[in-house]
């Protein structure tokens, strides 16, 4: 299966840099991802999310676009360099945390 860069619409895109980051209320299976091209150098972020409940599978693959240096940021990140996985939770190497959160609604 090839991805489609966006930019030069070539099946040279592929993920990088990966990290699951556990179930949600929602999908089965999420990951924060890095997608370069290998023919023109795009890249961008991307998050995939997969769901198995309910009536068959279901999933959703989106790209982000975003600076080059969050680009290069976040795939050195998500690649090693100190981040350890505990629990489908990210930690740097001063404990920072990184997962995601349900942003919920308060009415006023
Ligand atoms: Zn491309």
């Amino acid at each position: 299966m090839a991805l489609q860069c966006p930019a030069c619409e070539q099946p040279a895109l592929t993920v990088t840099a990966s990290r699951e980051l556990g179930p949600d209320e929602r999908s089965d299976e999420r990951s924060l991802q890095v997608v370069r091209c290998g023919v023109c150098g795009f890249g961008a972020i991307a998050f995939y999310e997969e769901s198995r409940r309910g009536a068959g599978e279901s999933f959703h693959h989106d790209g982000y676009y975003a600076p080059a240096e969050v680009v290069d940021a976040l795939e050195k990140a998500l690649a090693g360099g100190g981040v350890d996985d505990q629990e489908g939770i990210l930690y740097d190497a001063g404990g920072a945390r990184y997962s995601s959160f349900p942003i919920r609604f308060l009415p006023d």
